[in-house]
């Protein structure tokens, strides 16, 4: 279970209530084959999160030598736990959006202001079987996980 240390502290309380809501996390299945760039998916019907560690390292190149004094090592890991904290906290939002029945959680947040990062990153996601609105929230609220947490305490419990 690798992905733990590359989950920031907020990502952590993400990481205890999607678990609680009865959710199993899973490290690097043969989903996350399906695309190289793939660093989380979520299952709401098997109430799975998965996350792709290994993708996350490929991305990267973590396996790459570091110099001496080890400078990238220290900012690869912090890297790592940027995007993996991410990712763990947009899978929570569908799985917040998944226990209120697939609607949105935050619809009076809903905006519309998407960076060209982003739609790349959602014509991802959309392949992988997401909804355009669920995925633009999910985007949206990955960055703030006392709003997820949250979600998923009024949704899924
Ligand atoms: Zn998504």
């Amino acid at each position: 279970m690798e992905y733990v240390d590359f989950l920031n502290s907020n990502a952590r309380i993400v990481h205890n209530q999607v678990v609680k809501a009865g959710y199993q996390i899973i490290e690097n299945s043969p989903y996350c084959l399906m695309a190289k760039q793939i660093l989380a998916l979520h299952n709401g019907r098997e109430k799975k999160i998965y996350l792709c560690t290994q993708n996350l390292k490929n991305i990267l190149v973590w396996s790459a030598p570091t110099g001496p004094r080890n400078v990238f090592a220290k900012s690869k890991v912090k890297q790592a736990r940027f995007y993996m904290s991410k990712a763990l906290t947009h899978e929570a939002v569908h799985a917040a959006q998944y226990c209120n029945n697939n609607n949105l959680i935050a619809p009076e947040r809903s905006s519309s202001v998407v960076t060209d990062f982003k739609k790349q990153a959602i014509q991802l996601s959309l392949a992988v079987g997401g909804t355009k609105q669920r995925e633009e929230e999910a985007y949206l609220l990955e960055t703030n996980p006392a709003f997820v947490v949250a979600a998923l305490k009024r949704f899924c419990f």
